[in-house]
């Protein structure tokens, strides 16, 4: 398992991360199998999705607040962060990928994401190389 550090900028934010783990990969020298890719956090997640407009990104992080507001005054959880908790359980918190030929069989479109939902901070992803026998 290799773990990558990514630093975060802002509370909400996508981050492409298909290229560190696509290194990982490559280092690993798998060739076909799967990688699993996960955060051990309660207030970011893993998503796959669209790669080429950003505005996507945007709008996925806009619709999540639509629906998961920061503040809401029925939240109970006394550290203030019930809607990055959520957000991270709506996400998920892993992804599993197909390796193919050493490379992410992922579509033209889609890229592996870190979801932040209580930023910025520094949060760590395990890539795990998962090799058949
Ligand atoms: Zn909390």
């Amino acid at each position: 398992m290799v773990s990558l550090q990514i630093r975060t900028s802002a509370r909400s934010q996508m981050v492409n991360i298909t290229a560190q783990v696509a290194d990982a990969i490559r280092a690993s020298g798998l060739s076909d199998g799967a990688v699993l890719v996960s955060v051990p956090h309660t207030t970011a997640g893993i998503t796959i999705n669209e790669n080429a407009d950003p505005d996507v990104v945007h709008d996925i992080l806009a619709a999540l607040e639509r629906c998961v507001p920061w503040q809401d005054p029925t939240y109970r959880h006394l550290e203030g962060n019930s809607a990055a908790h959520v957000k991270a359980s709506l996400v998920g918190h892993s992804a599993m990928v197909p390796v193919r030929n050493g490379r992410m069989a992922l579509g033209t479109w889609q890229a592996l994401y870190l979801c932040e939902f209580d930023g910025p901070r520094t949060r760590n992803v395990a890539v795990t190389i998962l090799k058949p026998d």
